[in-house]
């Protein structure tokens, strides 16, 4: 008699559980095991090592695992997985990118942790740029800021991103990668051609939309649930010089979320005449100007920001930019006054910067530098990340942004709204998002104290219910949750197709434990 999947999956959860409980009483076991492998003196078992490895950019949860590996190649991380794999007792593993996760996500406690830094100095695919410019292959290990830096190098760029670039390719092609070009490119999970791919059962597979294409769309959004991505080949196109930037304010909601979709009504790939990236974010009486959102404002434009804060409490912040280089340095200015045309910003409150195409790519990291240099970088994240359907946003203003954010006043860090355009996703991906043709990013990126972080938890969860309650149907980006039901109704029509891409996949449950979603008492 065929064995009903879902039953099939739970007993293979208890049989893990159960696997994970033999492994925790068997520590030694494992250890003395490990020290048998080929790849034993690359597992590091030095205080600081784990410890780095039993945190993450959140500072709110902590998972000690037995071992870190320091890989040189994706062979050795085989081989680590192929041995977890074909043991009586396995063991759970999670590749680590830089982990600027934030709920533990690329922790594996009393399991094995894979830096996959350590691959950069090692013999994994570094960056190589194909002969003829059109893409990059790229080690699932390297910053983003690797990336750009290397193909800017040959005049050449990815076209979409995340505002900061100090995250891996692995570790944002697992969640979806998205900034303010996901309204014209897509997310950075629609703008790969191939990746390869160490599975749950260590096999080394190559895929893409042609060639195993179910582990391709299973790992792109799949949270590190299928594999581990070792190389990705990410499509490039010539590079733009400098950038016109520009901030309008707006007091009223609505205004501004109009002219949020106005202006990504325009967003052809190959379209001169679009923005290139579009952002939004709320200007609030705590925050300060200048987060890490980049010090934008001149000092003579502060106060009247300022008091234009203090008299509404809430301003929103619209935010584009237009690229240029050589031949477009004469149009650019009109191209971009075309497009500002007719919006309903604050008269006397738009701002422009002219920067370099990598300044301002990479504007995130000089105000991680500030931040660092004052101790508030390294700090708890409390963080929210939500997607919302765009007929619910202007309910989540009022019952959100202007009721709980403001009642509670405790938010500081950037709290940003933007829009983008669902045809731009591919639902085959693992990754989720609402059902709507446009639906928002909200992020409260928040940044607390290491004794009040429950506070902004509190916030958090009051803004949950208040969604739940109030109908809007919101699915979480970087999401966390803590229970099986949290999983299955965030996946929602996903979820079957997940359960059995990790039953195919991984079906051990051995990769990104920290997730919580096949292994909840880890
Ligand atoms: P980690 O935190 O190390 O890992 C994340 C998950 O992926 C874990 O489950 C891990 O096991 C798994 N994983 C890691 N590497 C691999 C791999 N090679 N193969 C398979 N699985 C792997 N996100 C955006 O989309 N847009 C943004 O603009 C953005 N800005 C950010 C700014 C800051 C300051 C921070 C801290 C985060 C930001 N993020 C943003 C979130 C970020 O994309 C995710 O947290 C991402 O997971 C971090 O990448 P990482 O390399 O540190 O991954």
């Amino acid at each position: 008699m065929a064995v009903a999947l879902p039953s099939f999956l739970t007993a293979i959860m208890i049989m893990s559980r159960l696997m994970a409980f033999i492994g925790i009483t068997r520590n030694n076991d494992m250890s003395s095991k490990l020290q048998s492998l080929v790849i034993a003196p690359k597992l590091s078992y030095d205080p600081s090592a784990i410890e780095s490895a039993s945190q993450d950019f959140g500072h709110i949860v902590k998972a000690v695992p037995q071992a870190v590996l320091l890989p040189s190649s994706p062979w050795d991380i085989a081989s680590l997985v192929n041995f977890s794999y074909s043991n009586s007792v396995p063991f759970i593993i999670a590749a680590r990118g830089n982990s600027h996760s934030v709920n533990g996500q690329a922790m594996a406690k009393n399991g094995v942790v894979i830096d996959m830094t350590s691959m950069k100095n090692g013999n994994g695919t570094g960056i190589r740029i194909a002969s003829d410019g059109s893409y990059a292959d790229v080690g699932g290990q390297q910053f983003w800021i690797d990336v750009l830096n290397a193909t800017l190098g040959l005049g050449l760029t990815p076209v979409s991103w995340t505002d900061y670039l100090y995250l891996t390719v692995g570790g944002t092609l697992s969640n979806a990668g998205i900034s303010g070009q996901t309204f014209q490119y897509g997310p950075q999970i629609s703008n790969v051609y191939e990746i390869d791919v160490i599975t749950g059962t260590a096999d080394f597979v190559t895929c893409s939309p042609n060639n195993n294409s179910d582990l391709f769309y299973a790992a792109l959004g799949g949270l590190g649930q299928f594999g581990i991505i070792t190389r990705a080949r990410i499509p490039l196109e010539p590079a733009p010089k400098r950038v016109k930037w520009v901030r309008m304010l707006y007091t009223d909601f609505s205004d501004f979320t109009r002219d949020q979709e106005l202006l990504i009504s325009k967003n052809g790939r190959n379209d001169n005449k679009a923005l290139n990236y579009l952002e939004g974010s709320l200007l609030l009486d705590q925050g300060s100007l200048d987060n890490w959102r980049s010090s934008f404002f001149q000092p003579q434009d502060q106060p009247k920001i300022i008091s234009l804060i203090t008299k509404f409490r809430i301003v929103y912040c619209l935010e584009i930019v237009k690229h240029y280089d050589g031949q477009t340095k004469t149009t650019v200015d009109k191209d971009l006054q075309q497009l500002l045309k007719g919006l309903s910003y604050l008269p006397g409150f738009m701002f422009e910067k002219d920067a370099k195409y990598e300044e301002f790519l990479n504007r995130v990291h000089s105000e991680e530098l500030k931040l660092k240099a004052k101790g508030l970088w390294d700090v708890p994240h409390p963080w929210l990340n939500l997607f919302i359907p765009k007929s619910k946003i202007s309910d989540f203003n009022d019952g959100v942004f202007k009721s709980i954010v403001l009642q509670r006043n405790i938010t500081t860090g950037p709290v940003l709204v933007y829009p983008m355009n669902r045809k731009k996703w591919d639902d085959r991906m693992s990754a989720v998002i609402p059902d709507e043709e446009i639906f928002y990013t909200v992020g409260l990126l928040q940044s607390s104290g290491f004794d009040d972080w429950r506070t902004f938890e509190d916030q958090n969860k009051e803004i949950l219910q208040f969604c739940e309650k109030a109908g809007i149907k919101v699915k979480q980006y970087l999401p966390h949750y803590t229970t099986k039901e949290g999983w299955v109704n965030h996946f929602g029509s996903k979820w079957s197709t997940f359960q059995k891409r990790k039953l195919q996949f991984d079906p051990k449950l051995l990769l990104s434990p920290g997730q919580r979603i096949f292994n909840n008492n880890e």
